[in-house]
This record gives structure tokens, C-alpha cells and sequence, in this order.
């Protein structure tokens, strides 16, 4: 195989064991690699009803053949596992020097499953695995964590590692690398916890084999120059993600209180033009001439990397019109290693809850000492709100009760991202049917949204989320390279099935791809009918009721919410366009088609599945 290392390596914790496995071309071909293997590996290695936090759960670093040759931001990798914040299949990317050396290493996955005795870091130098006990960076965050490995193995090595919250098992723990890029929102961090695994170091020096190695060099040095060339690059590299926080403003779709409304006054303070006057550099991930990460000077002097994600959902969410106190919170949970989406939904929940007078802690809107104290809180689980707010958003509304969850945003557990669907049904569709729970990553269907009519329906908003699915959930997620060249500047997607051909050897057009995601999109439903079982119906696609009972009552669209009838149509012919039933289970010519059939043959023990 070209292009694919064709090697996956198993790890036992409890057995201290490592062994590397080969695998069938047919596996390469009808998965591609980062979220299709995980997908793949996870529906054939676990058990249903497999406790997250058992020994036997699996997490799976996962990359695809593109990952790590020499072209535009090729350095991510997939991190999955059973979630234990959803209970159903979960995963996240990372951009980080990691997937470069564990594709280099030889490996195009690396999957942990048992549990250490004694806190361990593992060490992945090519073809051997080291456990070494590591007491003393326990307790540590994964800033220090990170500082203190690259000072033994070096500068340029790939580290994957937890702070506190993953050792505590809070439930939307991520695993971070190169201080402050972090991954796997759905609790990845905590199943690493769960294992004892505080880190893991991989050092690859081999170089990956291409099919055309000439054309593969050439391409990928002539995709960096295209990359350069596109107009927006400029003021990309000046804003990243940033401007997207003006951008929300203007169009009502800022979250602000809890997504309460769409607008935020002070959003002028924490938008991209203010980033960058206290903006010191890029930082980005390996392999990308694009580097978005803004670092700047946070309110306790100390560097933080800013996105839109985690501005709107620390700043406007909670109601913080302070960029260096924004930045200082998202510091501190990249410090934890918290997800700093599901971090400001969360808060924003628990201020709600204060506000409304049901509980006793007083965390006023934009209270910056009072999130500070609640963050550290919930990464060590302190008793009483901390640990209730660590097991999510979801859990905090059952806990606290009283109606609250009327107001706890999250589609099946999985915090809702930074985008308020008061006025845009299209992306509350994407965020219903994500294949992690809601998440704009696998179909950010907004900005179309809003540009061509936010009011309908349609059948047309239907075909654009699946199609976005296809590209970003899917192709971008398989590859493994990160979508936003494509996205946001404008490399055009020929250029990824050019790459392709020249690493694999393999002509592979853009509609053998979109069956490829169309088989790892079901293949992720699967897994989450499988593990709900006669419990799964369409209310799990459901977005939160705020956005359907209580319209905005600020801005420019104010008195707009979404129409519950009308979503609930639009996501019956979504199912409909999917091959699904009208719970939203794939049918078994759907499974069939996708070559799935072993899929519908387990799923039919679980579940009645319609032909
Ligand atoms: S564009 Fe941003 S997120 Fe994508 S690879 Fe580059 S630095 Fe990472």
C-alpha cells in the first residue's frame, strides 16, 4: 500500500503490551483512515453497553493517508472513543505534531485500550512502546505536562496529554497538544483519564511512501504557493476565526446569555479587530501555512490562543465583554484541559441557574472571579456545583431540575457549539443530526444559510447540511487534513483528489469519496442506535427547546424562533434523503448499498430495522 502506512498499533495498558497489526486494503480503501477507522475500529472492537470508563472502552488516535505528507495543513489526527458524556460515539481532531510522528513512526492508528496501574506516559519511538510510570507529572497541567516531556525527548517531538480535568473524569475533557490545541469535546480527555494515561510521546523517523513520490513533492509545494495566492489569505492570517465573532453579531447569531438572544453588546470588544491589538503572534498547527491561532496577552499576563469558538462561548455566552478576561479564562481551560466550547456553554447554564435562584451560589453574568472559581471547581470535581457541572450540561439540568432544562443546551449530551439557531433551521438540522452531538464541525451550514434566506425549510437547506456532512464530517475528517484551506481561503477541492492520487496511486474521484463518508456518517448512526437501542427515536435529532419556545428579544431579528412543526418535517425528509426510517434509523438497504450489511445484520438484535 501507498499512501497508508497499513499498520495499526494495539496498546494494553493493563497488560503493559504493545502489538502492531497490519490490516486489509479493503479496510484503507472503504474508510479512508481518521474518523473511518475510528468509526470502523470502535463499532467491531466494543461491546454494546461498554462503560466509557471501563478498562475495556477504547481510544483511538486515528490518521488518513494524506496526514503528514508535505501539503496544507495535513497535521491532524482523529482522537475517538465511546463517549462518556453522550454515551454514544464521540470524537474530535487535533492539529498536532503527534499525528506527523505517529504516521512516521509507522502507524496510521494507535489504539489504547486497559488501564494502567500507576499514572503512565507512553512512548511510541517507530517500531518500539515504552510504558514509563509518571508520578510526578500526575496533578500536573498540560501546559507543565507538555514542558516537561519535550524536555526529555526534545522540542520537535509529537505530545498528547491530559490536564487535571481528564485525571478527575470530567466529562467533556479534551486531550491537548502544543499548549492549548486541543481535541476530542465528547470526553476523549476523560476516557484517557480513566485509563491512567497521562500522556502519550511519538517519535517517528521514517518517511512516509507515496505512490508518485515526484508528483506528490510538486503538488504539495504548488497547493502551499495556491494557498498564498488566494485574496482573503492576508486577512486571514490577521483574524483566523475571529472576524466570525462581527460576522454572528450583525447576522443575530452570536451565542449570548446561555442563547438567549443572537446579539451581545459589548461584541465590538471581543471581535477580531479588538483581538488584534493585543494580539503577539500565530501559532498553528504542523504542516499549515495558514496558522489561525491568534495568541495574545491575557488578563494574568500570560499567552492564550484565541478562536471564535472559544471567544463567543467564554465572552458573549456568559455575558464577558473583556477579551484579556476571556483570554484568561481559556487559558485556564486549555491549563485543565476542559473544552472550552461545552466550558461556556456550561457556565452560561450555571449562571442561568443563579440568576433564576436555583442554586445557592451566586455567578453573576459576565463574573469573572466567579467562572474562574467555578472552572477550577469543575476540573477537580469539587463537591457539590463543580461536580455536578463536570458530568455536563445535561446532566447539571436533571440534577438541578425545576425546569432547567428547558434551558440546557446540547442535542443527545453533547453541548451545543457558538452558533444561536433562534433564526437559522438549516444549522439547527446540523447540529440535530452531527455524529457526536451538536457540533457545527461536520456541517458549518450557517453562513450559506444566512446569505441565501434563514427563514425556510427546505428541501434545498436539507441537500446542503448533507452535503456539507459529506465534505467536512466526512472526506475532511477521513483524510485526515484540516478542511479550513478549503473553506476559508478557497483551496479548491480538486486539488485533494490530485493528493490523493499521488500518495495511494488510487484514482479516486470526489463521488467515490462522498460514498466512502456516506458509509462512515451511517456507520457512526449505527453505533449510536446500537448503544440506545428501543430507546433511539427522532426527538434524539432534536435541538434545544429554548430555540423553539422563546423567541429572541434583542436585535434586528427579534421575535424570530424556530417553528417545531416545520423542523420536524424538515427532518423527516432529511431522514428520507438519507435512506433512513422515520426514527432516523439507516434502513437495511441503506447499510446494504454502503456495504454494510454485517452493520444491519448486529443492528437488527438491537433494534427493528425497516427494509
Ligand atoms: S488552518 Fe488553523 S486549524 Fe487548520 S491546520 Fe492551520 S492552524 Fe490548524
Amino acid at each position: 500500500m501507498f499512501g497508508w502506512t497499513g499498520k495499526i498499533l494495539h496498546v494494553n495498558l493493563s497488560k503493559g503490551k504493545a502489538v502492531a497489526d497490519t490490516y486489509e486494503a479493503s479496510m484503507a480503501r472503504n474508510f479512508l483512515g481518521g474518523r473511518g477507522f475510528a468509526a470502523k475500529i470502535l463499532w467491531t472492537e466494543l461491546e454494546r453497553g461498554i462503560d466509557p470508563f471501563s478498562p475495556g472502552n477504547k481510544l483511538v488516535f486515528a490518521a488518513g493517508p494524506l496526514t503528514a505528507f508535505s501539503l496544507p495543513s495535513s497535521g491532524k489526527l482523529v482522537v475517538a472513543s465511546k463517549s462518556p458524556l453522550t454515551g454514544g460515539y464521540g470524537d474530535g481532531n487535533i492539529g498536532t505534531l503527534a499525528a506527523v510522528h505517529m504516521r512516521k513512526a509507522g502507524y496510521d492508528a494507535v489504539v489504547v485500550e486497559g488501564r494502567a496501574k500507576k499514572p503512565t506516559v507512553l512512548i511510541v519511538r517507530d517500531e518500539t512502546a515504552e510504558f514509563l510510570e509518571s508520578k510526578d507529572l500526575w496533578d500536573l497541567n498540560s501546559f507543565e505536562t507538555e514542558k516537561k516531556l519535550k524536555s526529555v525527548y526534545g522540542p520537535n517531538t509529537g505530545i498528547l496529554c491530559i490536564g487535571q480535568a481528564g485525571e478527575n473524569l470530567v466529562k467533556y475533557a479534551t486531550i491537548v497538544s502544543q499548549e492549548g490545541r486541543s481535541g476530542g469535546r465528547p470526553g476523549m480527555g476523560a476516557v484517557m483519564g480513566s485509563k491512567v494515561l497521562k500522556a502519550v510521546v511519538f517519535i517517528g523517523s521514517h518517511d512516509l511512501q507515496a505512490a508518485y513520490p515526484k508528483e506528490m513533492q510538486e503538488l504539495g509545494a504548488e497547493a502551499y504557493r495556491e494557498v498564498l495566492t488566494k485574496p482573503n489569505y492576508a486577512f486571514w492570517k490577521r483574524q483566523g476565526t475571529l472576524s466570525t465573532i462581527e460576522w454572528s453579531q450583525e447576522n443575530s447569531v452570536l451565542p449570548t446569555y446561555n442563547y438567549s438572544e443572537g446579539v451581545f453588546q459589548k461584541a465590538e470588544a471581543i471581535g477580531g479587530f479588538a483581538m488584534e491589538k493585543i494580539k503577539v503572534s500565530n501559532r498553528g498547527c504542523p504542516q499549515c501555512n495558514m496558522t489561525c491561532g491568534n495568541v495574545v496577552k491575557d488578563s494574568d499576563r500570560k499567552e492564550s490562543e484565541l478562536d471564535y469558538e472559544n471567544v463567543a462561548m467564554l465572552g458573549s455566552n456568559i455575558g464577558l465583554g473583556s477579551l484579556k478576561q476571556v483570554a484568561a479564562l481559556n487559558r485556564v481551560a486549555d491549563e485543565y484541559g476542559l473544552d472550552a466550547i461545552s466550558l461556556g456553554n456550561i457556565l452560561g447554564f450555571a449562571m442561568e441557574a443563579s440568576e433564576e435562584g436555583l442554586i445557592d451560589e451566586k455567578i453573576p453574568w459576565g463574573g469573572f472571579k466567579a467562572a474562574k472559581t467555578l472552572i477550577k471547581d469543575i476540573a477537580y470535581r469539587q463537591e457539590g456545583l463543580g461536580d455536578l457541572l463536570a458530568d455536563g450540561v445535561y446532566a447539571a439540568s436533571v440534577g438541578i431540575g425545576q425546569n432547567s432544562n428547558q434551558w440546557a443546551m446540547h442535542v443527545k449530551g453533547l453541548e451545543v457549539s457558538a452558533y444561536d439557531c433562534h433564526t437559522t433551521p438549516a444549522m439547527a438540522l446540523a447540529y440535530g443530526t452531527s455524529s457526536i452531538g451538536a457540533h457545527h464541525k461536520d456541517a458549518w451550514v450557517i453562513s450559506w444559510e444566512v446569505k441565501t434566506g434563514r427563514k425556510g425549510y427546505s428541501a434545498e437547506k436539507v441537500d446542503k447540511v448533507i452535503e456539507l456532512q459529506r465534505l467536512r464530517g466526512g472526506v475532511f475528517e477521513c483524510l485526515t487534513v484540516c478542511r479550513l484551506p478549503w473553506i476559508e481561503v478557497g483551496l479548491e477541492l480538486e486539488w485533494y483528489t490530485k493528493l490523493m492520487h499521488a500518495a495511494t496511486g488510487l484514482e479516486i474521484s470526489w463521488g467515490d469519496l462522498n460514498v466512502v463518508a456516506d458509509r462512515v456518517f451511517n456507520l457512526t448512526r449505527a453505533f449510536w442506535v446500537r448503544e440506545f437501542g428501543k430507546k433511539w427515536s427522532a426527538e434524539m435529532d432534536s435541538p434545544p427547546d429554548r430555540w423553539f419556545d422563546e423567541p429572541l428579544s434583542e436585535g434586528p431579528l427579534k421575535g424570530t424562533k424556530l417553528d417545531r412543526t416545520k423542523y420536524d418535517i424538515m427532518l423527516q425528509n432529511y431522514y428520507r434523503r438519507r435512506g433512513w426510517d422515520g426514527r432516523g434509523i439507516p434502513t437495511k438497504l441503506t447499510l446494504s448499498k454502503l456495504g454494510l450489511k454485517d452493520v444491519a445484520k448486529e443492528l437488527k438484535g438491537h433494534v427493528k430495522l425497516v427494509d
